[in-house]
């Protein structure tokens, strides 16, 4: 059966074709012309600050993270176990070793606790990862750097329109990342974002993302740069998507709040963690499929496809691929590796279609066949 309701798909219209046909016409396609700085002023100004600075893809936007703050060979960088690969990718591609870590159970972001006992006389950083959207404890996380002169890079790339304590996630970081891939709350397609309230970061990003060249000296190069750069009219199409960004995070909202009153009390079902003081982006909503509903999360999969529903499986912990192989375990990374299922989240749902996904989730689960049986 054809996918009828999508894990995600992009919300664009007549302003984001007004923006990409204003690029095109006026001839500023590369990465000059005003649209890169719109974009950037609009994101920094959401993310609450100083710094933006747009790069080609959310890959990019972590690696120069590190290699702005002097992150290299001989440097031991905390990433969590469970995240997307790039998140550990990049600490490779920086030269630096990633030491992977558990996850906690009640947030299934990185632990602080697990944090703490990885770090060595070798650590320099901490790559917390808000996980489908919710926000990390950067209190906690923030507390832990500073006692031990750690940098923080936010991997934000799920985490646009996420708060905590009213403070938007990308401004908690030495150093955020976002990325605007096509499955992103905000999307150029491709694109990504480096977020910072340090001026020096700052400009040493803007640096090494153009080649490293000489602001002062046109083709010299005092170091090995890199073209991070993200072309205007990517920075066009996401201007009209920042201006609607509001909308966006309000609706990926409402889809939480219906899926969480109409998924309520199905026994093995895990909804999304939640807590006061945080505001998850809800990029993605996402479950846990135990014992107790009945299923394995791969069964339901099959049978919501079967339907036309799209749901995708939770990364892969880290430490079950090749590259990052490694005698230590992780309990939790691994049991939401195995059960963690993300639902149909794309802006565009219907009322009608998040309500169709509940029912059919609460139709394959335990309670309902046996409520059939008993009938
Ligand atoms: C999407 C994503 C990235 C990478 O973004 P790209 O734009 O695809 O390079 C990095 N980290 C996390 C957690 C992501 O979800």
């Amino acid at each position: 059966m054809k996918i009828r309701i999508p894990v995600a798909e992009p919300e664009f219209g007549e302003t984001e074709l007004r923006y990409v046909t204003d690029c095109v016409t006026s001839g500023w396609i590369s990465s000059l012309g005003p649209y890169v700085n719109r974009f950037e002023t609009l994101l920094a100004h959401f993310c609450g600050v100083k710094h933006a600075i747009a790069v080609a893809n959310g890959t990019v936007a972590l690696h120069l993270g590190l290699v702005a703050a002097r992150i290299g060979k001989g440097d031991e960088v905390i990433v969590p176990d469970m995240t997307f690969v790039a998140t550990g990718n990049v600490v490779h591609h920086a030269g630096a070793t990633p030491v992977l870590v558990d996850v906690d159970a009640a947030t299934w972001n990185i632990s602080p606790r697990a944090i703490e006992a990885a770090i060595t006389r070798r650590t320099k950083a901490i790559i917390p990862v808000h996980l489908y959207g919710y926000p990390c404890d950067m209190e906690a996380i923030g507390a832990i750097a500073k006692r031990h002169k750690l940098l923080v890079i936010e991997d934000a790339a799920e985490a646009l329109g996420a708060e905590l304590n009213g403070r938007p996630a990308g401004s908690f970081g030495d150093i955020a990342s976002f990325s605007f891939y096509a499955n992103k709350t905000l999307t150029t397609g491709e694109g990504g974002l480096c977020t910072t309230n340090d001026d020096r970061l700052a400009a040493r990003m803007r640096f090494l993302r153009d080649h490293a060249m000489s602001p002062k000296r046109r083709y010299y190069h005092p170091e090995i740069g890199y073209n991070y750069r993200l072309t205007a009219l990517q920075a066009a199409f996401g201007t009209a998507q920042a201006e609607r960004l509001p909308d966006l995070i309000e609706k990926k909202q409402r889809i939480a709040a219906m899926y969480r009153e109409q998924l309520a009390g199905i026994p093995g079902l895990t909804l999304p963690p939640q807590r006061p003081e945080a505001r998850s982006s809800y990029w993605m909503f996402s479950v846990l499929i135990g014992r107790a509903f009945g299923r394995s999360r791969d069964e339901l999969a099959i049978e919501l496809r079967a339907r036309g529903i799209e749901t995708r499986p939770f990364f892969m912990p880290l430490h079950k691929m090749p590259p990052y192989k490694t005698p230590r375990r992780f309990p939790v990374a691994t049991r939401l590796g195995r059960e963690g299922l993300s639902l149909p989240s794309a802006t565009r749902l219907t009322a009608a279609q998040v309500q169709e996904v509940a029912d059919a989730i609460r139709d394959l689960s335990a309670v309902s066949r046996s409520r059939r049986r008993a009938s």
